[in-house]
């Protein structure tokens, strides 16, 4: 680890005093109880703050509220060119606190300051925009019917939206779910991570001040297993769109089954396959990009391409190169330092759970070629990039999603053996492919049973990319116009023209 360097987001982050109380119905306030969660810093262990922790009877006035509200209409029938000033001026809004929700998701997860200010924050920017001037875009239909009939099919809001998100993207999930349902006129009750509430709480406020009606965006941090289970089950809610992993996403449309048969739409996790073939032609420029695709944001990233499937003639020359790249790039330091390219993993806990795959990809007979030491979970959350050879289908580590800088590299026997190795994930979140030729690329991309696939790059895309998984990787999608739409209903309206 390097030395933390005076920079001035040491500045910002020992004078900020963040908003920690829950915002319901338009005031901030303190969870009933009175009980809290402490943030910690990963980085350095310190107290942060005492945010307040929301209990079911919590989540229930936030959800009594939103469904006031949104019968009342100060926002779901509002006029839509107001709707969309409102959420554009919020867009606004969250650029100008760039600083301050930069710094707030990098002392909360250590996230490096750097991809915040790269990549977060502009991609939470954006899609506020891209909602917003959405807004009056999408149209219900007319279909064709018989003379004595007009058919005409509504767009409208679904009433309350419950948005549960998690820790690796604080921010950005968190805009992600609640640009769309704002957008489409919904109320909103967003229950953050327990690990990173902060940012949340300052969209709250900012929704406020660019102008959004009290109630209309409620913000309820709280435990998963108390306030996103009393979200998910509440009788008020009319859809819940989660991102988290497979395991709390079948929670979530068990508690749609046992409630009110709520909408559910899930953003789950993934062991996205990144596949080099042998006739790539720039062998040191594609490793250094897949380890862009693995290494980012520590490997907290659902769609990081943790299995790397290379072609067997090219293994050893890909495995130098890409270790090389590694080690050159991927030092964990100090989240606040922006030259920092990794920072530490999010609390303890899963630091230890990280280092329990490591520890058992050795036991179960994989070779670490970058990292792999042993554990030090006790003292820190930090842990070196780390690579893995000999690793075998039924491996763990090639199985499970390890949610951090541990990568799979899987040899491949050309491009039937790498389509069926990628396939053969339980997971269907992303993928990658490395190719000099665009016909193989268009025809792997065919195959693969994924949601999302790259060529000759990884994560990239714009607005109209529709994010999301197939198979225990979820069935929403982010992002995209079906986003927005996805947080409407239809309504047919069939008008009798004679008797
Ligand atoms: P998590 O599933 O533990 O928690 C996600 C959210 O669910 C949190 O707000 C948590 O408090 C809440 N929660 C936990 N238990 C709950 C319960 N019993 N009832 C209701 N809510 C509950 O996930 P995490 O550890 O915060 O995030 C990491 C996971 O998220 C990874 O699996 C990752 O792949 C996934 N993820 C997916 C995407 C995507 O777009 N597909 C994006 C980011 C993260």
């Amino acid at each position: 680890m390097g030395t933390i360097a005076d920079t001035k987001w040491h500045g910002l982050a020992e004078t900020i005093r963040p908003e920690t109380r829950l915002l319901i119905d338009g005031q901030f306030r303190a969870a009933v109880n009175g009980e809290t969660l402490a943030s910690i810093n990963p980085a350095t262990g310190a107290v942060i703050a005492e945010v307040s922790c929301g209990a079911a009877s919590d989540i229930d006035a936030a959800c009594e509220a939103a469904v006031k509200r949104f019968r009342q209409g100060a926002w779901s029938r509002l006029a839509l060119r107001q709707r969309v000033e409102i959420l554009s001026r919020f867009a606004d809004l969250i650029a100008e606190n760039c600083d301050l929700l930069a710094v707030l998701d990098t002392l909360e997860m250590g996230k490096p300051i750097a991809e915040m200010c790269a990549i977060d924050v502009p991609a939470s920017v954006l899609t506020m925009r891209f909602m917003a001037e959405s807004i009056d875009k999408i149209s219900g239909s007319v279909p064709v019917t018989n003379t004595d009939a007009l058919h005409y099919i509504l767009r409208q809001p679904l009433g309350v939206i419950g948005c549960i998100t998690p820790w690796n993207y604080p921010l950005m999930m968190a805009v992600w779910k609640i640009a769309p349902a704002l957008a489409a006129g919904n109320s909103v009750v967003l229950k953050p991570a327990e690990d990173t509430a902060l940012s949340a709480l300052v969209l709250g406020r900012l929704f406020l001040e660019a102008g959004g009606p009290d109630g209309v965006f409620n913000v309820v941090p709280g435990r998963g297993a108390v306030a996103g289970q009393a979200l998910a089950l509440s009788m008020r809610v009319d859809k819940v769109a989660f991102t988290g992993s497979t395991g709390i996403g079948r929670q979530m449309y068990r508690y749609a089954a046992d409630s009110n048969l709520k909408a559910v739409s899930a953003e789950l996790g993934g062991k996205s396959p990144q596949i080099v073939l042998r006739d790539v032609e720039n062998l040191s420029a594609v490793a250094e990009k897949v380890a862009g695709g693995l290494f980012g944001n520590q490997g907290e990233v659902c769609s990081a391409g943790s299995r790397i499937l290379v072609d067997r003639a090219i293994h050893d020359e890909f495995c130098d190169l890409l270790v090389g790249h590694a080690a050159r790039k991927y030092r964990p330091g100090d989240p606040l330092d922006p030259t920092t390219t990794m920072g530490p993993l999010v609390n303890k806990t899963h630091h230890a759970r990280v280092q329990g795959y490591i520890d058992g990809a050795r036991t179960e007979g994989a070779t670490a070629i970058l990292g792999g030491g042993s554990s030090k979970a006790e003292t820190s959350c930090f842990v070196d990039p780390c690579l893995f050879t000999g690793v075998k289908s039924h491996m763990t580590i090639a199985r499970e999603e390890v949610f951090g800088p541990v990568g799979a590299i899987i040899p491949h026997d050309g491009l039937e053996d790498a389509v069926r190795i990628a396939n053969s994930s339980p997971y269907g979140l992303a993928a990658g492919i490395w190719t000099s030729n665009l016909g193989t690329a268009h025809r792997i991309a065919r195959d693969l049973e994924c949601g999302m696939v790259w060529v000759n790059g990884y994560m990239n895309g714009d607005m109209s990319q529709p994010w999301g998984g197939w198979k225990l990787s979820g069935h929403g999608r982010d992002k995209c116009l079906q986003a927005l739409l996805d947080s409407t209903q239809s309504k047919s309206v069939w008008v009798t023209l004679e008797s």
